[in-house]
């Protein structure tokens, strides 16, 4: 049962800003229907968490708009049976919502105190199926995987090849690549030891830090 709490907002971001922009995947959008967004923002903005924008969390990072999530949510399509992995957990909010939909989830982020604040959210929603590490997710979770699907929530130079790698044959992974200031989708499917990529819609996101990404020095 969705909590009650600001669930008008949440009818509505749903509606308008998802179904009405084409979301149609009726499990996706039941996720958000499920997920309370303002429990992912701090207080002072609980009241903005259901507009049409991303919002800040602290260390300089920010929640994705609900949009956004929607849309590389409906992209990577998880299924009951995936073990997925996210790089770039912020707030935690991503990581609920792909809870949500797939078998299990791993979450990395290199911000200590923005992981230490998604795993308690996480835990205190009752998502028990969302594993928070901390640590360079440009690397993956070499432990956890293969995974069925990944998907990268900074933009980095280019896709990662060790996610490509911990990727399962049949699997999909989304990252946003390209410079520091705007970056496409770029969609990524296994098929056995070969790799398809598209490219997909324009998309800015805060920098992706790490080996395979963009050095901390230049990252602001
Ligand atoms: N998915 C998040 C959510 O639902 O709130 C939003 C993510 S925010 C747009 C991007 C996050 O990626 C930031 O918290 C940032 O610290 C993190 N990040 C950047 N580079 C990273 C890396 N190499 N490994 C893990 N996290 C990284």
């Amino acid at each position: 049962m969705p909590s009650t709490e600001y669930i008008n907002e949440r009818r509505a971001m749903t509606r308008e800003q998802l179904a009405g922009r084409g979301i149609a995947n009726k499990a996706v959008l039941r996720a958000f229907m499920n997920v309370p967004r303002h429990r992912f923002v701090p207080p002072k903005n609980q009241p903005n968490a259901y507009e049409d924008r991303p919002l800040n969390i602290g260390c300089g990072q920010t929640i994705s708009q609900p949009y956004m999530v929607a849309l590389m949510t409906d992209i990577l399509s998880p299924m009951p049976s995936h073990n997925v992995l996210e790089v770039g957990a912020g707030s935690g909010y991503q990581a609920a919502i792909l809870a949500e939909l797939a078998h299990e989830v791993v979450t990395i982020e290199r911000c200590p105190a923005l992981a230490a604040q998604a795993e308690r959210r996480l835990a205190a929603l009752g998502y028990g199926n969302v594993r928070v590490l901390l640590g360079d997710g440009t690397a993956g979770a070499p432990g956890y995987g293969p995974f069925d699907r990944i998907v990268v929530t900074a933009g980095g130079p280019a896709v990662p090849d060790a996610l490509k790698r911990q990727l399962r044959p049949g699997g999909r992974l989304v990252c946003p690549a390209g410079c520091r200031q705007a970056q496409r989708l770029m969609v990524i499917d296994r098929r056995g030891a070969d790799f398809e990529e598209h490219e997909g819609v324009s998309c800015v996101f805060v920098p992706l830090i790490g080996r395979e990404g963009w050095p901390a020095e230049s990252a602001n």
